[in-house]
């Protein structure tokens, strides 16, 4: 369906009101170049600076800009979640707000996009301008999304910048801090044409970065681990956790047939039988046949829960005719 609006640049910010007006001159001034239509949309994050006041100054003289306050913040993944449930544009472009990201690059994603068929580009800082803090330890992250996610042609998974067709964003959630995800989240709603555009990337202009500290790591994996649970087997619990408890029931079983042999051939030997407490075996089987039946436990729980979940029949349809 050929929408009436190329692109929706969608742009999450939280307190970045001193880069707004010259991020937003400069998307006007490569969208003109190109004669795209296009619209803005400003996800403002509950900051607590001038932000707003300078989004509503340009929505006021530009009827293409719109903006969405939060209340508070609530972090980049929600901002980008609900940018994406306004977007109309046939292409939804995300950057960053800081300045950091070149919109000259739109043209570019654009075509790959309409052109090459792409259902997602992400951007690659290949050369990136943060500091050492940063990009050492993202190294390590993307090595790890890559092998997990199964997407191997991808080296900068948080890119802020990346353009999207527009089913795509229709039909993924972004939640938590699964930003940090999206091509992978892209790749488990069935989105399978993913590639990378090396984009320039600049020092930040105004301002501090919004994600210091080391527990974006832990947390980074953590949310990988519970994405590729979801992708793998968020549909059938009991496949994981009945595949586990079997294996638990199964070395318990073995381990009991250790401890009863032990006695029986004890007893029909005549020599004193030991106490089966006194055996390793013994503890053996009773922590597999604990641990066996808690996780059976878990797969029905599973079951039910994903049995009750509201999006429980949404499957991507991608045609019927
Ligand atoms: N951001 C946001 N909500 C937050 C934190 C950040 O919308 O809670 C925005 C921020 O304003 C910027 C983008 O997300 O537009 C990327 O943040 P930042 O530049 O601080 O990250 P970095 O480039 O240092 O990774
Ligand atoms: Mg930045």
């Amino acid at each position: 369906m050929e929408k009436s609006i190329n692109i929706s640049v969608v742009v999450p910010l939280y307190n970045e009101a001193e880069s707004l007006p010259e991020l937003y001159e400069w998307i006007v001034r490569v969208m003109n170049a190109n004669s795209f239509t296009y619209e803005i949309i400003f996800v403002n994050d509950g900051s607590t600076d001038d932000s707003w006041k300078v989004i509503e100054g340009l929505a006021e003289k530009d009827a293409n800009v719109h903006g969405i306050k939060f209340r508070r913040n609530y972090g980049k993944s929600p901002a980008l979640h609900c940018g994406f449930q306004a977007a109309q544009g046939s292409v939804v472009i995300t950057m960053d707000a800081d300045l950091q990201d070149s919109p000259d690059e739109i043209p570019e994603l654009y075509r790959m996009i309409t052109v090459d068929g792409y259902d997602l580009v992400s951007g690659y800082k290949q050369k990136r301008y943060d500091p050492l803090s940063k990009t050492i330890p993202t190294k390590l992250f993307n090595a790890t999304a890559r092998k997990v996610s199964g997407i191997k042609n991808l080296h900068d998974f948080n890119c802020g910048l990346k353009a999207y067709r527009y089913e795509v964003v229709k039909n993924i959630e972004v939640y938590g801090e699964m930003h940090r995800y999206i091509p992978y989240l892209a790749k488990n709603a069935g989105f399978a044409k993913i590639g990378e555009k090396v984009v320039h990337h600049q020092a930040r202009k105004f301002g501090k970065t919004k994600f210091g500290g080391l527990n974006r790591f832990v947390n980074g994996y953590l949310d990988l681990l519970s994405l590729w649970f979801m992708g793998s087997f968020g549909l059938k619990p009991m496949h994981v956790f009945g595949f586990l408890g079997s294996i638990m029931f199964f070395l318990g079983f073995l381990a009991v047939l250790i401890v009863g042999g032990v006695k029986l051939v004890a007893i029909c030997q005549g020599t004193p039988a030991p106490l089966v407490t006194s055996s390793p075996y013994f503890y053996i089987a009773l922590t597999t046949m604990i641990l066996g039946t808690q996780l059976f436990v878990a797969g029905f729980l599973g079951e039910l829960i994903s049995r009750n979940a509201p999006g429980r029949n949404n499957y991507q349809i991608e045609k019927a005719i």
